[in-house]
């Protein structure tokens, strides 16, 4: 239980700490009325890709740095905290001269320790917090690695989100949670906050409060979901997309096995 962590960083923080928007940002309007939708109901920050590491060429691979301005825009209309994912320096760079609040390495990306190793030197003397996120197969070393890489280059606020790992079978989970993960990730690194992300583990709409609650039953720190105004149109992940009201009906339903602190 880290999540005084987080709110000394200064996020915002209701029940538990929690992260919403898109899968990816895709227009001003898309991430404007997302904005809107989320202000004022306790969000840690907004989420939106700007760039999207696809597993396949030819996917949506995200609007790039125009994006950061509308975010940027949103910011400065409803107050929201804002973060996005990088996958390289030069990511880092413009998410810097932005002034992003948060960033994340995504899935793709911690797999890749070289990769890791260019974001957090290009993150030295920055104080910036960075979420790591697991990498795609059930490695905790890989997970761990990234996040002593970011710690060793001088990042002082980092979280883990636990999102899943994939597999080619057939399951229920399009990325299936493997707990053990996070758990020994507390053992190894208690004073790391650590957040689920129920839409990449789900992929289905319909699963994702039910994993939300139990990760809060695991004593999870936080959540980052994804939430779409109009799911279905989503450029990525469109089947895992709540929309604001079904979001912030799954957050009023949440129960909490602990008071949070
Ligand atoms: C995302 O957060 O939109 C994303 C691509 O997640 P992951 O890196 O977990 O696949
Ligand atoms: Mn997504």
């Amino acid at each position: 239980m880290n999540q005084s962590a987080l709110k000394n960083w200064g996020f915002p923080v209701g029940r538990t700490f929690v992260a919403a928007g898109p899968c990816s940002a895709e227009t001003e309007e898309q991430v404007l009325e997302t904005a809107r939708a989320l202000v004022n109901k306790d969000i840690g920050f907004m989420r939106a890709g700007i760039w999207k590491p696809r597993t396949r060429p030819g996917s949506f691979e995200g609007v790039g740095l125009k994006g950061l301005a509308w975010m940027d825009r949103a910011r400065t209309e409803t107050g929201l905290k804002i973060g996005t994912e990088v996958a390289e320096p030069s990511h880092v760079e413009a998410c810097l001269e932005y002034g992003m609040d948060v960033l994340w390495v995504g899935a793709r990306t911690t797999t890749n320790p070289f990769s890791v190793q260019a974001i957090a030197d290009a993150l030295r003397g920055v104080d910036i917090p960075v979420l790591v996120k697991n990498p795609m197969s059930a490695d905790i070393g890989l997970w761990v690695g990234g996040i002593e890489r970011l710690a060793n280059a001088g990042v002082t606020k980092l979280g883990a989100i636990h999102r899943g790992v994939s597999s080619s079978l057939e399951m229920r989970y399009r990325n299936a949670p493997v707990w053990t993960m996070p758990i020994e990730l507390m053992r190894l690194m208690p004073e790391i906050p650590l957040i689920c992300d129920p839409s990449h583990i789900c992929g289905k709409s319909e699963l994702v409060a039910a994993i939300a609650q139990e990760a809060m039953d695991l004593l999870f720190d936080g959540l980052m979901v994804e939430v779409h105004p109009d799911p279905s149109s989503a450029w990525s992940d469109a089947s895992q997309q709540l929309t604001p009201v079904e979001f912030l009906s799954m957050m009023n339903s949440l129960e909490m096995p602990y008071e949070q602190s």
